[in-house]
């Protein structure tokens, strides 16, 4: 079920150009990624720049930005880069803990998901996508617990040790079911159709899966995926999807 209303994000007549991105898992094991999301950030020519979730590979509260450490050196570039233009998040499965006070603190907008993105003359619905697989119905128990504002509260209330904790043992039991062989549910057809028929969208574009490409839901209606990010895979992987007047184009970085 779409949710209700459908958050909406107009963009004013002089935005040319919006880049999505998602599923860069930014972590300290990690610096190329870090390292090209950088470099990228303070060169693109966007008008507006949107992270599609899953930009960190684990977030256990704002005030882990607080203290000299990667979290704070992500802050510094977010900061950096949504002084020049608008930079919008929505979260991931891995980092739904960013909140408001990391957004007032980097100058990052934060978006629902969905949302809908009006941009010269096209509607696009954006969302991180991991709401859209419905086989996957464990992870979407937990979905359903950890977005709870009130097991949200309680848990933030737990010291950052023991939360910088629980996020490592949640990734090794992520880590362990990747190894494992175990398949994912993608994106369910019927359910995204479902989406883009309320929000009055053609287009969705979502990242998660990490299954990059394009795939026609009916005459009219499609999905885009997003690339995750890996610079330290052979080949690596990063890119952005580039929104305009013209379309949708997927521009490479690495
Ligand atoms: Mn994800």
């Amino acid at each position: 079920m779409a949710p209700e209303p459908i958050a909406e994000l107009a963009a004013p007549p002089s935005w040319r150009s919006v880049d999505l991105l998602s599923d860069l898992h930014l972590q300290p094991a990690e610096p190329a990624t870090f390292e090209a999301w950088r470099r990228y950030l303070a060169a693109s020519d966007a008008d507006a720049i949107v992270i599609l979730g899953d930009l960190f590979e684990a977030w256990p509260g704002d005030d882990a930005a607080q203290e000299p450490g990667f979290a704070a050196d992500c802050a510094a570039v977010l900061r950096e880069a949504a002084a020049r233009r608008p930079l919008y998040f929505m979260h991931g499965n891995r980092d739904f803990l960013v909140g408001h006070a990391f957004a007032q603190a980097t100058g990052v907008r934060l978006l629902d998901d969905p949302t809908r993105l009006d941009l010269a003359g096209q509607r696009w619905l954006l969302s991180h996508g991991d709401a859209l697989c419905l086989g996957d119905t464990e992870y979407l128990r937990f979905r359903a617990q950890v977005r709870a504002p009130g097991w949200q509260h309680a848990f933030l209330l737990r010291p950052l040790a023991e939360r910088q904790a629980v996020a490592q043992s949640l990734r090794t039991q992520s880590e362990e079911r990747k190894r494992s062989g175990a398949t994912y549910a993608d994106v369910d057809a019927a359910e995204a159709l479902a989406w883009l028929e309320a929000a009055g969208a053609d287009t969705l574009v979502h990242g998660h899966t990490h299954r990059p490409g394009e795939h026609a839901l009916d005459a009219r209606h499609r999905r885009i995926v997003l690339s995750d990010w890996d610079l330290a895979a052979r080949p690596p992987r990063a890119e952005v999807l580039r929104l305009s007047g013209a379309g949708a184009r997927r521009m490479p970085l690495a």
